[in-house]
């Protein structure tokens, strides 16, 4: 129980979410040897991945976001999407690749991602933080994954509920919410 009265669980502890966000963005650095891809983080629930993986990178990399949201600030997608801050830049033949908090339906990224797609980048690619494959509504392909939970409410590393527990440290779910 934390000082706000929610039941939180740890998942995935500090140590746990370093050493994934360390993997991802060696696989990345590898597979984008040469190049600068354009990372493009979904806000709010990416700030802090995004923040720590581009740190761990050892190739050059351009840093932009986006905010898109269905959640307000229950714990169910509404499924309509809506883009509160678009690309600041043309994506044209870039190497793209998003950076996003959790796939849970698919419907967000797979918005998403057809929204990117008809702009016409180089090469797009998704790397997520958490997967729950259990909730997916439509097909979304993962080319660099995190964590995958089981249907459990997550918060923490970014991650919100209703604005609170982003700051910690941890991935952790909420028990009985
Ligand atoms: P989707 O469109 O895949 O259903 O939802 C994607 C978005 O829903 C994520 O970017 C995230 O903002 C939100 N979301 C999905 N599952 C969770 C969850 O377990 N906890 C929180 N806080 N947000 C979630």
């Amino acid at each position: 129980m934390d000082n706000t009265g929610a039941n939180l669980k740890v998942l995935y502890n500090r140590e746990e979410v370093q050493q994934t966000v360390e993997r991802l963005a060696k696989a990345i650095s590898r597979d984008y040897q040469g190049k600068m891809p354009l990372l493009i983080g979904i806000l709010k629930g990416s700030f802090i991945f995004m923040a720590d993986l581009v740190r761990y990178l050892t190739i050059p990399a351009e840093i932009e976001f986006v905010s898109l949201s269905s959640y307000g600030k229950g714990m169910e997608t509404s499924g309509q999407i809506k883009m509160s801050l678009s690309l600041p830049c043309p994506i044209e033949g870039r190497d793209v690749i998003i950076i996003e908090d959790i796939i849970d339906t698919g419907l967000t990224m797979s918005y998403f991602l057809n929204y990117l797609q008809n702009q016409k980048p180089a090469s797009l690619k998704l790397c997520a933080l958490v997967d729950k494959p259990s909730r997916r509504k439509v097909p979304v392909t993962i080319d660099y994954l995190g964590f995958t939970v089981p249907d459990r409410f997550i918060v923490g590393y970014g991650i919100d509920w209703a604005e609170k527990f982003r700051c910690l440290s941890e991935i952790c779910f909420v028990e009985n919410p």
